[in-house]
């Protein structure tokens, strides 16, 4: 893990949140290459769940929402965590977390009493603070999906089954939030919310659990390093049926990247009770009018990211020394492709390479860089996962060829400029 957390600040995936000021306590920013492999994550998983599919549509719902949503959903009442702090050191424990409720698993100090602390940010809408204008940032973008289904039925007419996606920022109090970006108060979900006659709800789960499974392995997780861990019933929520985590071997241990859960159709009964509103579906062939059951699949973005990283991270011995290669998906790849001017000296070698690149750039992500020696470009380039360098060389400025380097295996090949696009694209595709 240490190694992990090292490479993404030096290379920049991840720094810590506030640095300057001595940093701000689980807060972490995406840099240079995170973004790009998180923007590629989301994409992948829209791509899938939206895009390649007839029934599902996309969304994007205000993180603030009126405060009766939270209400109705659950959260104000029920969404806590339990702690108990250190009388001794003052620390604080989730209850969950501790074998002996009494006594301070770091000091020996006795504990008090566990109290209940509501998980959701509090804050106020415009310029008074008083109760009446209370807000929360959402600690799950499902409620925004649910608030608008009636405006989906409106605006689409779709047919059961159908679902409705959305990728954003959730938000949560968390008391013991650690392990590098795993389990932070601010974090990125993608959600989607499958609605499916009731009858029909155990064979979308049992799909949807597989579908999802699916995708993390088709997006190159090594199969070893998941599993699906189904909930047993003490578990579950009071009102899911089933749910199922797609659990990732991190170097911390077996944990959930994300959860599937039968929903049933509590959610929508929520929010027709409290807003008054018919959320009923209406089936104009059996003319009959009902609540469909929820089939969801809830991942984290900045979770996933994290495993993709971990898992690809890779040390090989290459003639003495050790390379370190990022063997990321190539949906995935912050960068497609680097080209490399063998002597930056050379000034025609230059042009020449700077020229391919920009030609590249307009269909491939690709980055130029002349700032070192061949060695330690290709080193950097394998650092950050990029799947292709081109190198230019002498030899380049009289048969028109340059050097192709695979990144996993790091055979290369000569190719004529004139065929090097298309020779990419199709690897790339
Ligand atoms: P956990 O048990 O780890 O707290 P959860 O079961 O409460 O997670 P859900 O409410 O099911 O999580 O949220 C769906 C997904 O959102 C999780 O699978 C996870 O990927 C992501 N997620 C939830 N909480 C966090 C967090 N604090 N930091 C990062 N990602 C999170």
């Amino acid at each position: 893990m240490e190694k992990v957390v090292s490479l993404c600040k030096r290379r920049g995936f991840i720094f810590a949140g506030s640095d300057i000021y001595g940093g701000l306590s689980n807060t972490w920013d995406y840099g240079p290459y995170g973004v790009e492999l998180k923007n590629n994550l989301k994409r992948a998983w829209w791509q899938s769940v939206v895009y390649e599919r007839n029934d599902i549509y996309g969304m994007d719902a205000a993180i603030l929402m009126h405060p009766k949503v939270w209400e109705a959903s659950g959260h104000v009442e029920n969404f806590f965590d339990l702690k108990s702090d250190c009388k001794q050191c003052k620390k604080r424990f989730k209850d969950a977390d501790l074998s002996d409720k009494k006594k301070c698993p770091e000091c020996g100090g006795e504990l008090t009493e566990a109290r209940a602390f509501n998980l959701m940010f509090k804050t106020h809408q415009g310029p008074v603070e008083d109760a009446q204008n209370v807000v929360y940032l959402r600690p799950e973008t499902a409620q925004g999906i649910f608030v608008n289904f009636a405006n989906l039925l409106d605006a689409r007419h779709p047919k059961l089954p159908f679902g409705i996606a959305q990728i954003g920022k959730s938000f949560r109090n968390e008391i013991t939030p650690g392990n590098f970006t795993f389990r932070t108060r601010e974090f990125e979900q993608m959600e989607l919310e499958y609605f499916v006659r009731p009858e029909k709800s155990e064979e979308a789960y049992a799909y949807w659990v597989n579908e999802r499974f699916n995708w993390y392995l088709r997006l190159g997780l090594k199969k070893e390093n998941l599993k699906q861990r189904p909930h047993d019933k003490t578990e579950l929520a009071h009102y899911a049926l089933a749910c199922t985590d797609v659990e990732y071997n991190f170097p911390f241990g077996w944990s959930e990247l994300e959860g599937i859960a039968n929903r049933t159709d509590f959610d929508l009964k929520q929010h027709a009770q409290a807003s008054g509103k018919d959320l009923q579906y209406f089936d104009d062939q059996a003319k009959e009018r009902f609540y469909p059951y929820i089939i969801e699949p809830s991942g984290g973005v900045d979770r996933s990211v994290l495993a993709f990283i971990v898992d690809a991270y890779t040390e090989e011995k290459v003639k003495d020394e050790i390379r370190v290669v990022l063997k990321l998906h190539k949906t995935l790849a912050p960068t497609k492709v680097a080209v490399l001017p063998l002597l930056r000296n050379r000034p025609e070698i230059v042009e020449l390479a700077k020229s391919i690149a920009a030609d590249l750039k307009k269909n491939i992500i690709t980055v130029y860089d002349d700032t070192g020696a061949i060695g330690k470009l290709y080193r950097r380039q394998d650092e950050v996962g990029t799947l292709y360098c081109v190198t230019v060389d002498v030899q380049s400025l009289e048969d028109k060829q340059v050097t192709v380097r695979d990144r996993d295996t790091m055979q290369q090949e000569r190719i004529g400029i004139d065929q090097l696009k298309q020779y990419l694209l199709t690897k790339l595709s």
